[in-house]
């Protein structure tokens, strides 16, 4: 595996939680800016083109680490206006990318989150998350708490030519098995899933498989998309690694960054049942979360 020298640049922050809209959650967290796993799909290269960033293979050479974001994440939880709302954390880059290992900026958060009781819904790809096991049982205990290991192929190949930085996919699954041992609401999310290549329905029975073996409590999909910044890097290496699918891709975008349902229903289809056939649901023996509300009567009218 291939790893980047990265520079890692130690800046404080002004504010710690930003405010997202059509993503499916309000607030966001990121204790780094960039990531060294240069992943080739990268959807935050998109980002770093509208913000006039490099979005090419200097994406992740250079980190930022916002040394003070527990501190300021703190005043901000703290603030009689907040509403205790779901926070994500790895939205724009992975909060357990290696620098994580020294620097323990997520670590801080998650127990600033915990000490507050609001809830928080991590996304990653780095085994390291679990160091952090003893915060999130304790985070669990007080809000809701999620993880989603993002695991879109378990094939060794496809790994090594779209995820050049990160750790082996069935890792992940092992300590995804760990934290689901330990009472975490760990679930596993397949994105992107490229087409032609990691959409082939025996390589999604794998990963679903596995995912099924290793405890997940959930388990989504989505197909690639290719906006501008993600587009240019993305087809780049696909030529370099996988020629003979340029043409499609290129058939297939066109002009537009999201597939239509006529590409993204077979796929969604395929999963769905194999995550009926495999019987992918919450089945964990060890209940952290706090206890139910009591139940509402419910009244005949
Ligand atoms: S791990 Fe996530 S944030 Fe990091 S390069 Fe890959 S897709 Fe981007």
């Amino acid at each position: 595996m291939e790893r980047v020298r990265a520079e890692y640049r130690e800046e404080p922050c002004k504010s710690a939680l930003n405010r997202v809209k059509g993503m499916g959650f309000s607030w966001s967290l990121n204790p780094y800016m960039g990531c060294v796993h240069q992943c080739t799909f990268c959807y935050v290269r998109a980002f770093e083109l509208r913000a006039d960033r490099p979005f090419d293979d200097r994406y992740g050479t250079s980190i930022r680490v916002k040394i003070n974001i527990a501190e300021v994440l703190r005043r901000e939880l703290a603030r009689p206006r907040w509403e205790h709302e779901t926070v994500a954390i790895g939205a724009a880059t992975d909060p357990y990318q290696p620098a994580e290992g020294r620097y323990r900026l997520t670590r801080t958060c998650i127990e600033a989150l915990l000490e507050a009781h609001n809830p928080f819904a991590i996304i990653t790809r780095g085994p390291l998350i679990l160091r952090d096991l003893d915060v999130l049982q304790e985070a669990s205990r007080r809000a809701d708490v999620r993880v989603t290991f993002s695991v879109p192929t378990l094939d060794d190949e496809i790994w090594r030519k779209t995820e050049p930085g990160t750790a082996p996919p069935r890792q992940r699954l092992r300590v995804l098995k760990r934290l689901v041992d330990g009472g975490i609401n760990a679930a596993v999310g397949m994105a992107p899933i490229l087409p032609g290549i990691s959409d082939k329905p025996e390589l999604l029975r794998d990963v679903v498989k596995a995912a099924r073996d290793a405890g997940a409590t959930g388990l989504w999909a989505n197909v690639l998309n290719l906006r501008p910044g993600t587009r240019e890097h993305f087809m780049a290496h696909l030529v370099q690694d996988w020629p003979e699918e340029a043409e499609r891709y290129e058939r297939l975008y066109g002009r537009r960054a999201y597939l239509g349902k006529d590409v993204t229903g077979p796929v969604q289809t395929t999963v769905a049942d194999l995550k009926r056939e495999y019987g992918v649901s919450d089945r964990r023996r060890k209940r952290l979360g706090p206890p139910p509300e009591p139940e509402q009567l419910s009244l005949a009218v």
